[in-house]
């Protein structure tokens, strides 16, 4: 028998939901009832239009709010603003490539706020929303970079084993209600992020793009398949369902084997 998951009447928010897994995980909480809020740091015409069509094709209430996730009052008042929050999907994130004597300290600092601390900042104004909600689900989009590291990532694979720390203590301090924290770790899934590796991975190894995506990148994914923001959007609306009411403090990954190794 097919089991549908009924998010109606929730409100979720999504960090940096213009693009990638953000968008997909929207697009999946949508289709299954839920009100979304989308996010970025951008205020563009085409960034509300993504809510609209959300809205328009599931039904549901889809609006773009802009905040700059690197900032710790943006973060807050984006909960604040969203005006409850029973879903919260912690998904803003950026990548820098280099060694760690040459790692701009900007670098640094920036993708610890945006990757770890503004889960933190969100995770923070959201607790008390879904507690009076008597409800809540907080989903951390970790990496198989937060389980595993890579050289040349070290920001990267620090924010995203943080928030695999963060995911558990939220977890415990919320074990006793009927509110969980998960995080899920994607391998490669073929977005903007990875797109943008891509060009100085072919400079550096001196490849075409076919080959820096099978020889590179999936060279650790033993699937040798990109994940898809659609397998993560179902992933993400699984957390939120009934099943899921016990599953807590964990790491979910949709890596195509890559940790298995
Ligand atoms: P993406 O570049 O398409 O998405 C990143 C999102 O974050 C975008 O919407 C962007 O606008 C937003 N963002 C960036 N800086 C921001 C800021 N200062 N304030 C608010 N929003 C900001 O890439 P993606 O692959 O969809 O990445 C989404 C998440 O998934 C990231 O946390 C990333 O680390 C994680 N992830 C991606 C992969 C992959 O292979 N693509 C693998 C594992 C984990």
């Amino acid at each position: 028998m097919a089991h549908t998951i009924d998010l109606s009447g929730k409100n979720a928010v999504i960090t940096g939901s213009n693009s990638g897994i953000g968008l997909g995980i929207a697009w999946a909480l949508a289709r299954a009832g839920a009100n979304v809020v989308l996010n970025s740091f951008t205020d563009r015409d085409e960034d509300h239009a993504i809510a609209s069509q959300i809205a328009t094709e599931t039904g549901v209430k889809a609006r773009y709010l802009k905040a700059d996730m690197s900032k710790a009052d943006e973060c807050r008042q984006l909960i604040t603003d969203a005006g409850s929050c029973d879903i919260l999907v912690n998904n803003a994130g950026i990548q820098y490539v280099a060694a760690i004597p040459d790692f701009p300290v900007e670098k640094w600092d920036a993708i610890i706020a945006i990757n770890l601390s503004s889960a933190f900042h969100t995770t923070a104004i959201a607790l008390p929303m879904m507690r009076s909600a008597g409800w809540g689900r907080v989903i951390n989009i970790s990496s198989a970079h937060g389980l595993t590291a890579s050289p040349f990532k070290a920001a990267y694979v620090a924010a995203k084993h943080g928030i695999v720390g963060l995911t558990k203590t939220t977890a415990l301090e919320t074990a006793k209600e009927p509110i969980t924290c998960n995080a899920i770790c994607p391998g490669y899934v073929l977005t903007d992020i990875v797109e943008k590796q891509i060009p100085d991975t072919m400079k550096k190894y001196d490849m075409s793009r076919e080959e820096v995506i099978k020889k590179v990148m999936l060279e650790r994914q033993p699937s040798k398949e990109f994940a898809t923001v659609e397998q993560l959007g179902g992933t993400a609306t699984f957390l939120c369902s009934s099943s899921a009411d016990q599953i807590t403090g964990t790491t979910i990954s949709v890596d195509g084997g890559w940790t298995a190794l």
